[in-house]
């Protein structure tokens, strides 16, 4: 057979290689960071579009140029990730918080296939911790078939926080109102009917080396979980932060989803402050992907630092 002349098979070739779409799906959402003894796998759940109108404590120019100066001021939202954490003690596998399942839309609730592509099922999980009752935090505690999600694992939630959505009065409040309380009391009352829900005093140790500290104003119980092994230590924070473009430089900006917008404010000013002068690391639920950083000051309010990409999860 007669060979085709070089620059022939050269055309053919960047011609193959140019006719294949490029891939459009996202690699899995997980990320490994090692402390001490422990691995945190970090699960990314999706990311919800949060208007910077939902935001208060600054003027609307001074929060959309901080945005801006992040890249993140997009007509529909400020893009911001729904992370969970799951904390391997080598005897615990301890989840904290479970996504939004479908409670946010169809573009949320990876946390499960994540979990599985991390290399772990659902059924390894034997203590979960919430850091507080909102859906973004809990509804993943329910499968798509209504049943408990993780069927092994005891479910720890702070005193205040489960006193406040389920046990308060749904009577005196609206049928608008009434609609979070009820949703948690739901999806809780699946692991209450099974006796593997659990209430705990802030401060309290749930498993060794994790304990929970209070976070209160974002919702009335909210904790964060103090993770320490072999002198090395993460604080698990919850929602201390939903846009970090605005409120590490601006801490005293509210989001309206606030219970106690002052005391919210009020928390989240002294964290910053103690994070920035002991240096340890922090795990944010709404931090971009993976949301495991540090804090430090700034001369303006405080500065986010977010961990590298390394090979350090032996
Ligand atoms: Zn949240």
């Amino acid at each position: 057979m007669k060979s085709l002349p070089l620059f022939c098979v050269l055309s053919l070739l960047v011609f193959a290689s140019s006719s294949a779409a490029a891939p459009k799906t996202q690699v899995p959402g997980y990320f490994r960071y090692s402390l001490g003894d422990f691995t945190v796998t970090a699960l990314y759940d999706g990311n919800m579009d949060i208007p910077l109108s939902g935001y208060k404590g600054a003027s609307a120019e001074k929060m959309k140029a901080l945005a801006a100066g992040q890249f993140i001021d997009r007509p529909r939202g400020v893009p911001t990730a729904v992370n969970a954490y799951l904390i391997d003690t080598g005897s615990h596998r301890i989840l904290v918080d479970a996504g939004t399942a479908k409670c946010f839309g169809p573009g949320l609730g990876l946390v499960p296939g994540n979990l599985r592509a991390a290399g772990y099922a659902p059924e390894d999980i034997d203590v979960v911790v919430i850091t507080h009752l909102h859906g973004d935090h809990y509804c993943g505690l329910r499968n798509a078939d209504g049943r408990r999600a993780y069927p092994k694992a005891a479910v720890w939630v702070a005193e205040e926080e489960a006193a406040y959505w389920l046990d308060s009065d749904l009577a005196a409040m609206t049928e608008k109102a009434q609609s979070p309380f009820k949703m948690a009391r739901e999806v809780m009352g699946l692991y209450q009917a099974a006796g593997t829900l659990h209430r705990y005093k802030v401060g309290d140790g749930i498993v060794e080396g994790v304990r929970s500290v209070a976070i209160p104003g974002h919702t009335p119980g909210q904790t964060a979980y103090r993770i320490e092994s072999k002198g090395q230590t993460l604080l698990a924070m919850g929602d201390i932060v939903h846009c970090y473009a605005v409120q590490f430089p601006l801490p005293e900006v509210t989001i309206a989803s606030d219970v106690d917008s002052a005391t919210a404010a009020a928390t989240r000013k002294a964290l910053f402050a103690s994070l920035a002068k002991d240096g340890i690391a922090v795990a944010g639920s709404h931090l971009p992907f993976p949301g495991i950083g540090h804090v430090r000051k700034d001369a303006e309010g405080f500065l986010w630092v977010p961990v590298e990409y390394e090979l350090t999860a032996k």
